[in-house]
């Protein structure tokens, strides 16, 4: 069994001061597989204080430099790809293919804003003044357990780009694979104390991160309840804030919709990282009138969801229990189980594997229509015509992300701009990193990715009569 007892401060591994120590769980066998030892709020302050030293120097840094520096964390992670790869799967329980695409996500990401950084101008002319678009300082990113590599990539990319300098605090519930991203994150030969990683409990070192007077931003990715604490704590100090939380997306159905093609898509989304998605399409909004054509799809589709090869676990037992809870609810409330339930997957007795579930008529005012579940179930609910769809679609206080299939592109391209979300997808599912990504309301605060990212970690300075 392995001990994770680093830290990543001011260019040094060290042994936390902290003194918890936490079990580290094989989600799909349930068996122990690593001791971590957790940083606490001393460890959080002197990285913290490594970030705050570093930063002078990192704001003075030049396109070109950052530009390099985003090249070698692209080429010092992509050296370890396969044991990043392993490391996950392990962790987290998740198929193989979801871990490939995540690690190679991950080192993209560095590219990807290294290519916005080439052609961002930080300096621009209005009228009389010159606007300098500055680095903000320290940054804190606290990021979620879901795909660890990506959030930690992602961010970190951003502040390298801006000129900042970070402390991170990923997931404790994800130190097997913090412990080697840090390792290639050291690798890439960046100055020390501009990246900083502290792993160690919310409650304690993220906590610390939002109240410190020296911390001048934080990104945050996880719940929306968190999501809320740290905003509330950040005010104190006027602390910028990106939030990307929650969400309870919804797919909408239009009656003219090929359904062959639409439910695999359906399945696809709402089972998205195992249902452990902030994006995935949990809610299916289908005409009252195909609602029997749309069942009997269902009923042959979802065998192609497969535990344990296409579908991957429930990160702790905790969050299995959740799931389960949801599932029960949601039978409880009166919504008809069409496939899955409560228990585990036929052929399986450990491993918190969740049957890929789906309940019919549901109505929108229910729980599992209502609360982010985490895992694979899907609520579907009907409508009377399309402006009742988007009615249902946007009662809810989340706006992630939605989805909408039909033939007719007036009718999809209607709906689309009705939705209240961050994204929309029309007919299929997209990948394009440098368009915005985050919530409508409380689904997050800000925007991640490209140009719209990169502006969110730097504030305009006006400078008049030179
Ligand atoms: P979480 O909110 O429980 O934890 C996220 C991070 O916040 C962790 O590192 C945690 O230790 C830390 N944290 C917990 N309490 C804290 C506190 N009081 N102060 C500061 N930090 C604290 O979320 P999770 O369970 O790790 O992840 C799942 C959630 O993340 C879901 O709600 C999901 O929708 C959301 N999520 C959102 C996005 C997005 O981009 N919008 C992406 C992925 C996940």
């Amino acid at each position: 069994m392995k001990t994770i007892n680093k830290i990543y401060i001011n260019g040094q591994f060290v042994t936390p001061h902290g003194e918890e120590i936490i079990d580290l769980i094989n989600p799909a066998n349930e068996t122990k597989i690593a001791q971590v030892q957790l940083a606490d709020v001393d460890d959080t302050r002197r990285a913290i204080a490594a970030a705050k030293a570093a930063f002078p120097a990192m704001r003075l840094s030049t396109r070109e430099q950052r530009m390099a520096w985003l090249q070698q964390l692209h080429d010092a992670v992509k050296s370890r790809e396969a044991e990043l790869i392993d490391t996950m799967v392990e962790e987290y329980g998740c198929p193989r293919f979801f871990a490939e695409s995540t690690v190679q996500r991950s080192y993209t990401g560095f590219l990807q804003m290294r290519d916005i950084l080439a052609d961002y101008a930080f300096e621009t002319r209005v009228g009389g003044a010159n606007v300098v678009m500055e680095p903000l300082g320290v940054v804190g990113l606290i990021t979620p357990w879901n795909a660890n590599y990506g959030f930690i990539a992602g961010k970190l990319s951003t502040v390298i780009a801006s000129g900042s300098t970070a402390v991170i605090k990923p997931s404790e519930l994800s130190a097997q694979q913090t412990a080697i991203i840090t390792e290639c994150l050291h690798a890439a030969g960046l100055p020390d104390g501009v990246i900083n990683i502290v792993t160690g409990r919310g409650d304690v070192v993220g906590a610390e991160i939002t109240r410190h007077p020296d911390i001048a931003k934080i990104s945050f990715t996880g719940s929306t309840q968190v999501g809320k604490t740290i905003a509330r704590g950040a005010v104190d100090t006027l602390k910028r804030v990106t939030l990307e939380l929650g969400g309870k997306s919804a797919n909408v159905l239009l009656d003219d919709v090929d359904l062959e093609q639409a439910i695999p898509l359906a399945l696809q989304v709402m089972s998205w990282n195992s249902g452990q998605a902030c994006i995935a399409g949990t809610r299916l909004l289908v005409p009252e009138s195909r609602l029997e054509a749309v069942k009997e799809q269902l009923r042959k589709h979802i065998s192609h969801l497969t535990p344990g090869e296409n579908i991957g676990t429930s990160v702790t037992a905790q969050q299995y229990q959740r799931v389960q809870n949801y599932i029960r609810k949601g039978i409880e409330e009166g919504a008809e189980l069409l496939c899955g339930g409560v228990g585990r997957p036929q052929g399986f007795d450990r491993g918190y594997y969740v049957k890929p579930t789906v309940f019919v008529n549901v109505r929108n005012e229910m729980t599992i229509a209502q609360q982010e579940i985490f895992g694979p179930v899907l609520s579907v609910i009907t409508y009377k015509d399309d402006a009742d769809a988007v009615a249902i679609a946007n009662d809810t206080i989340y706006g992630l992300q939605a989805y909408v299939s039909g033939k007719d592109a007036a009718r999809t391209a209607a709906v689309a701009n009705q939705l209240i979300a961050g994204r929309v997808f029309v007919n299929g599912v997209y990948d394009e990193p440098n368009a915005p990504f985050g919530g409508f309301k409380q689904s997050g605060l800000g925007r991640e990715f490209g140009t719209y990212g990169l502006e969110g970690y730097l504030e305009p300075k006006a400078i008049m009569g030179q």
